[in-house]
């Protein structure tokens, strides 16, 4: 089967201000790389053609070409962000104004997914015009009610992973529309667009780096070989 034309946004364009400390997260050092360069790298690897473009606070453009030069890391475009994550996806797909059959938008902070996974989205994509990664719920959950709180059955629970994949006109079409609140990721926005949307198989390694404990764990998957 050819190929298909694939963009890849990488959004790296938060503050990060759950993790606390002075450099945004996208830049901590994990196993001895920047987060953000495993993330770029990952996908160069799994999609050798495609065009990559990473979203970066307009105030660290300037530092991530300086620090990134001292790495190793694949060839990409920078281009700055906006006020939410919404917005920085936006850009990203603005750029990306040459022909292409999928669009990927991958959070910065995502630096362990894998190939094999990152081909099954695509594959899952190009058949059905998305793919949006996702593992069960492990944990229990609990809703708060006012002073009570209740069991939230588990069993249909997904929790939502990127890279969340499309066919390039849903997902332009879809981000044509003013900000809400209620996007907290690609899938809703393309939803509420009226677009259904695919699930395919994420993985529990393909942690989002938040807190600094995410760090320790981050640490000790970068000494697997995954
Ligand atoms: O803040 P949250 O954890 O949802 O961020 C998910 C991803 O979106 C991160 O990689 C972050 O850098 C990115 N983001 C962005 N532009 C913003 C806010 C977040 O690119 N304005």
């Amino acid at each position: 089967m050819e190929q298909p034309r694939v963009g890849i946004i990488i959004v790296a364009g938060g503050s990060g201000s759950r993790m606390g400390g002075t450099l945004p997260k996208q830049f901590s050092l994990v196993g001895g790389e920047p987060i953000l360069a495993r993330t770029i790298n990952n996908f160069r690897k799994a999609l050798p053609a495609s065009r990559i473009v990473v979203v970066l606070p307009a105030e660290y453009i300037e530092f991530w070409k300086n620090f990134s030069a001292r790495f190793n890391v694949a060839k990409h475009s920078v281009i700055e962000g906006g006020k939410e994550r919404f917005h920085s996806v936006k850009s990203g797909i603005e750029s990306l104004s040459c022909e292409l059959d999928l669009i990927a938008v991958q959070d910065g902070v995502r630096p362990f997914a894998s190939k094999d996974m990152i081909l099954r989205a695509v594959e899952c994509a190009s058949k059905n015009g998305s793919a949006i990664p996702v593992v069960k719920a492990v944990d229990s959950y609990r809703a708060i009610e006012g002073e009570e709180s209740k069991i939230v059955d588990r069993t249909p629970l997904r929790i939502v992973q990127t890279p969340q994949i499309f066919a390039a006109p849903i997902l332009r079409v879809a981000y044509d529309t003013p900000f809400r609140a209620d996007f907290t990721d690609d899938a809703s926005v393309v939803e509420y667009s009226g677009e259904k949307v695919t699930l395919c198989e994420g993985e529990y390694t393909n942690i989002k780096i938040t807190t600094p404990s995410d760090l320790v764990i981050a640490e000790a998957i970068a000494k697997t070989d995954i």
